[in-house]
């Protein structure tokens, strides 16, 4: 791990580095559509961590695929996914919230009259 390894730029960079160790770019693997698939997967096996009640250090990887991911699709559709985040939680910590069949939703509800 890395000294700073908290910091957004060195775990961006980090998941860089594994997309030109295998040539992402030209291979295919930074296309939209292969790497929604590829989260989608990720997702089913975070989905099947707690479902199936596996130890969290399980779950923890998992997560963590997903994230790296969520990283290299920043990087393959060169957004600012760091700005972003910021921009939509500013959004999301002005919005509110409402238990809904027992559970806590935080949207823009709009209510149907
Ligand atoms: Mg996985």
């Amino acid at each position: 791990m890395p000294d700073n390894d908290d910091s957004w730029a060195a775990m961006l960079a980090a998941v860089r580095r594994f997309h030109e160790k295998h040539d992402f770019r030209a291979t295919g693997g930074e296309e939209l559509t292969h790497r929604v698939a590829l989260m989608a997967e990720e997702l089913g096996e975070l989905s099947a961590c707690v479902t199936k009640g596996t130890n969290r250090e399980q779950l923890g990887e998992e997560l963590a695929d997903l994230l790296i991911l969520v990283m290299g699709t920043d990087i393959a559709a060169d957004l600012d996914l760091r700005k972003a985040f910021w921009t939509k939680m500013e959004r999301l910590m002005q919005r509110e919230s409402r238990v809904i069949d027992g559970r806590i939703r935080v949207s823009e509800f709009r209510d149907v009259d």
